[in-house]
């Protein structure tokens, strides 16, 4: 069917007048000029405005774990709109924010069992970068103010977030307004040593030595917090080496730093366990969350805090008086709430935050994902639990411009990929079946060999 067959068949959706919108990350003329619209979702697929089947690679943006419209969901978001629109989180509650942090706590990793909402990765970030700063405020140590991120890291776009981060693009325009106190950890992208590994790559765990350089030259005494995702998403899929996490555990706890995982996109069963913290049985002080705490239906973050930190800012505080002096308007919205119950009984119920170790279909991913290893530009391979990359060669003219013709290519095939930099980045729902991971790779497969 051509364009005009499909409007007059109903399948197509006109497309609005686009000249307002100011759309974030996204190259607006380009977009504009040759749009991509997706109107409808259900299981593993998208609907396009052109009428087309997309299959999500990507859980939309690392989101949608349990797969779209899930009428369980959508039913509790309905159902609580009706009953209470909205509530006011300063001073007062209401019953399923509670619920909410009850099912949350009960598959948090350790003593993490104290749950703060927001409404973004980004907040959560903000508010765990807080946290920290509180606790050692509360303990006497209010010299503890320095921040220790990574380079390539990703921490969402506030200030705090940007600031921690290590995405030189990110950074660049803002620079002269980041936080003060802050240091980077290297990173480990180490392509000559780990090219093509599965899974865990088997060198690099020394890296996390460079820690204690950065102890000793800013003194322990000064030092807040280390924050590193366990797995880097946005800057091309960087598993973390054998070890690596382990290290930065046991210097963080020779020094009293407390230790952040941002798991907005490890968070909720991408890699076959509920966290990442219990993938790699490192337990940190602060996990940060997003995304599919609440399957992506409506916006919402949550930080997951030690009780002993709790303890430490909340009962460490005279009664009666405000402890911790943060919160949105939004922390715990009905709406979003409400949706984190019913996702987080799916999850439950379906076993979804151990499937694709339990069934097996991380393996299966890894052997699909590998066997594009002689595929036309593929530099490098990387995957854990389920996500996965192919890194391709750089053109000459410039990074990132093959991987955005594959992004193209691969969306025109139907099928829905992230790119960053080179790196073709894969997150689908973790209800996907093998079928649907072979349709990933040979869709792939067809793209690469017909880009330049
Ligand atoms: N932290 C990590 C690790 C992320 O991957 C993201 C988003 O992808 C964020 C923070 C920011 O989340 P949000 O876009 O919800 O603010």
């Amino acid at each position: 069917m051509d364009q005009a067959e499909l409007q007059r068949s109903g399948a197509m959706t006109e497309l609005p007048s686009m000249d307002q919108l100011w759309m974030p990350f996204t190259a607006n003329r380009q977009f504009k000029a040759a749009p991509r619209l997706l109107v409808s979702a259900q299981g593993m697929y998208y609907r396009s405005h052109d009428g087309r089947q997309i299959l999500d690679g990507t859980s939309g943006l690392w989101c949608v774990n349990a797969g779209h419209g899930r009428p369980e969901i959508s039913a509790a978001i309905a159902h609580q709109a009706q009953e209470m629109d909205y509530a006011p989180p300063f001073q007062m509650g209401h019953p399923v924010q509670f619920e909410a942090a009850n099912l949350l706590a009960e598959i948090a990793p350790a003593d993490l069992k104290k749950v703060f909402f927001t409404n973004s990765g980004s907040e959560s970030v903000d508010s765990a970068l807080k946290i920290a700063l509180a606790y050692h405020r509360a303990r006497g140590d209010g010299t503890r103010t320095l921040f220790i991120g990574r380079e390539r890291g990703y921490h969402g776009v506030g200030f705090g977030g940007i600031s921690v981060g290590g995405m030189v693009a990110n950074r660049k325009t803002f620079r002269g307004s980041l936080l003060p106190n802050v240091d980077h950890l290297p990173h480990t992208y180490a392509p000559n040593h780990q090219a093509f590994s599965r899974g865990v790559p088997e060198w690099g765990g020394h890296l996390a030595d460079e820690l204690e350089r950065i102890v000793a030259l800013h003194d322990a005494s000064n030092i807040a917090a280390v924050i590193v995702e366990p797995v880097a998403g946005s800057t091309g899929v960087l598993v973390p080496p054998k070890g690596y996490l382990e290290r930065l555990r046991a210097i963080c706890d020779k020094y009293g730093i407390l230790l952040i995982f941002d798991e907005v996109i490890t968070g909720y069963g991408r890699l076959g366990t509920p966290f990442a913290a219990q993938y790699f049985k490192v337990t940190p002080d602060i996990i940060t969350t997003a995304k599919a705490v609440n399957n992506a239906a409506v916006p919402l973050g949550a930080v997951f805090v030690r009780n002993g930190i709790y303890d430490t800012v909340v009962n460490g505080s005279p009664d009666g008086t405000v402890e911790f002096f943060h919160g949105y308007t939004y922390s715990g919205h009905p709406l979003a709430m409400a949706a984190a119950v019913a996702a987080q009984k799916i999850y439950k119920r379906d076993q979804l935050l151990t499937r694709v170790q339990d069934d097996g279909i991380a393996h299966y991913w890894q052997e699909a994902l590998h066997a594009l290893r002689d595929v036309r530009h593929v530099k490098d391979l990387r995957n854990i639990g389920l996500i996965g990359a192919i890194e391709l060669e750089s053109r000459p003219a410039g990074v990132g411009k093959r991987a955005f013709e594959a992004f193209v290519g691969c969306y025109a095939r139907g099928l829905l990929v992230r790119y960053t930099g080179d790196t073709l980045a894969l997150s689908p729902p973790l209800i996907i079946e093998r079928g649907q991971i072979d349709q990933i790779m040979s869709t792939l497969r067809d793209v690469l060999r017909t880009i330049d």
